[in-house]
């Protein structure tokens, strides 16, 4: 029996706002889209949060033996500054600053967050697709909306009709905004624009002589507005209606609610079964954000170099200390909490290994079996992380009285504790255990100075002296330093 025939899992859908039993459309596959970064600079904590959280959904559906097609985009065109149709575009800004080439910049950005993603133990989507990549896919999409009557073209480029859409459909209803409210707040701003109405959106954009990305389309030299991907490629690889949608709650509107309008005039459905929306990580209480610098680096906590650290903190900890709190709530982010955090962290990953030291008797004092259903349950209840980490120290005191002999636990009851603990910090939270990870590559280094320690003293016994020689300095060379001593030769490294 696979596990999610045995667990019912309920997921909050933003569109509902209501927690829903979670029935994929497919029995036992799960497809699940979510908007990737912009990769005009390095990614900071708070995009780190909503990717970690979504891990965290795409590993337990995988824990639960779904099968999950998981598509999460890279942005490398299209997503102007401030929402407007006239901003720029951060990517090219960015290559003028740098004096790059835009795809140098797209392509730095990007390999920093796969190396930052790999860092917090994160797995790759199933497909990571870009919106440079998928250019025609888009244009086929705007000229669907154009003759489905939805759309108009001005000066080269197309504007979505908002007003039209709202008349036979409901525009806003995942932000909970109406277009009479959001006419009424803009009014004064049509006169600037070529666009019929300040809510209408962008799916193609002329380019100015400056805008080096550009392609060809029927329209214009141009490029894509940035709504316009998402659907392009969540169609494409999802199909019309799929699963789950996600991103961070800043997103709901525009972008979502774009989304939602382009695809229902394009596939006559609507595109998403479940919206899911991570909230926000906050520095002094206000939300991080790249553009106005009030952001902390992964890197900067790695090395605990920012003046809010009083130390480094190792990925692990600090994907700790965001699971310690629900993926809807705010977090506020601060060195106290984290340093909190890193002693639960330290004090579970005791427990978990002393669990090789218990010894099994007759009976056990605790209710194993149901305590491993209340972790399920945790997970079962929208993905409730803390409550899943609180129930991990409940695990741990009872480890802690089993090694004071306190406790007692029965052979099958320590096998299913071991392997519950197991699979939900490793596999679903996935942490690491930094400690025995250290040990392990401790191990390896010593296995491999110690051969050549060996070969060393062949090379000198055989009168080789160069190559005893190389085998030092180049030792050296890399931080490892060999001390012949009475005792034969040792190592220490710097
Ligand atoms: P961007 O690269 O700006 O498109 O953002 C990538 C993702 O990070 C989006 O899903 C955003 O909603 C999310 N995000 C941005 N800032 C924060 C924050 N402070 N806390 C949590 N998620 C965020
Ligand atoms: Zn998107």
């Amino acid at each position: 029996m696979k596990r999610y025939e045995q667990q019912e899992l309920y997921v909050y859908n933003s569109l509902t706002k209501k927690k829903e039993a979670f029935k994929p459309i497919y029995t036992g596959a799960v497809g699940m889209y979510v908007c990737g970064p912009t990769v005009y600079s390095n990614v900071h904590m708070g995009n780190c949060r909503t990717f970690l959280s979504f891990d965290l959904v795409f590993r337990y559906f995988k824990h639960l033996d779904l099968k999950v097609r998981y598509v999460r985009n890279i942005t490398d065109a299209g997503h102007l500054e401030n929402e407007g149709e006239s901003g720029d575009d951060p990517i090219l800004k960015k290559a003028r600053i740098e004096k790059l080439e835009p795809m140098e910049v797209v392509q730095k950005y990007t390999v920093d967050f796969h190396e930052t993603m790999a860092k917090f133990n994160a797995l790759p989507p199933s497909i990571e697709p870009t919106a440079t990549g998928h250019i025609l896919e888009q244009i086929e999409i705007i000229s669907k909306i154009i003759s489905e009557g939805y759309a108009y073209e001005i000066n080269g480029s197309v504007y979505f009709d908002v007003n039209k859409f709202d008349k036979d459909h409901t525009y806003g209803k995942l932000s909970g905004r109406n277009l009479e409210d959001m006419v009424s707040n803009t009014r004064e701003l049509t006169a600037q624009s070529e666009k019929r109405n300040p809510q209408d959106f962008a799916l193609w954009k002329k380019a100015e002589p400056q805008h080096i990305m550009n392609w060809s389309s029927p329209w214009s030299k141009g490029f894509p507005g940035w709504h316009l991907e998402c659907t392009a490629m969540s169609t494409k690889y999802l199909g019309p209606q799929f699963d789950i949608h996600g991103g961070g709650m800043d997103l709901k509107f525009p972008h979502h609610e774009c989304e939602i309008a382009q695809a229902e005039v394009t596939n006559k459905k609507t595109p998403v079964r479940v919206w899911m929306h991570t909230n926000m990580l906050t520095l002094n209480g206000k939300k991080m954000s790249k553009s106005t610098g009030n952001s902390i680096l992964p890197n900067e906590l790695f090395t605990g170099n920012n003046t809010v650290l009083s130390k480094a903190f190792s990925p692990t900890v600090a994907k700790f200390f965001m699971f310690q709190a629900h993926y809807r709530s705010v977090l506020d982010f601060s060195n106290d909490a984290l340093i909190a955090s890193e002693k639960g962290y330290n004090r579970l990953m005791e427990a978990f290994r002393s669990l090789d030291h218990i010894t099994a008797s007759e009976s056990s004092s605790f209710d194993v079996e149901k305590w491993r259903q209340s972790c399920y349950d945790a997970m079962n209840d929208d993905f409730n992380s803390p409550i899943l980490i609180a129930q991990l120290f409940e695990a741990s005191k009872y480890i802690n009285g089993l090694k004071d002999g306190n406790e007692t636990i029965s052979q099958s009851d320590l096998t299913t504790l071991k392997k519950t603990m197991h699979d939900f910090i490793f596999d679903v939270l996935a942490l690491v255990d930094v400690a025995s990870e250290g040990a392990k590559d401790g191990n390896h280094l010593s296995g491999a100075v110690a051969l050549l320690i060996s070969l060393r003293n062949q090379a000198r016994a055989n009168k080789d002296f160069a190559t005893s020689d190389q085998i030092r300095d180049q030792l050296l060379e890399v931080g490892i330093q060999l001390k012949d001593g009475k005792e034969g030769t040792t190592f220490s490294t710097n």
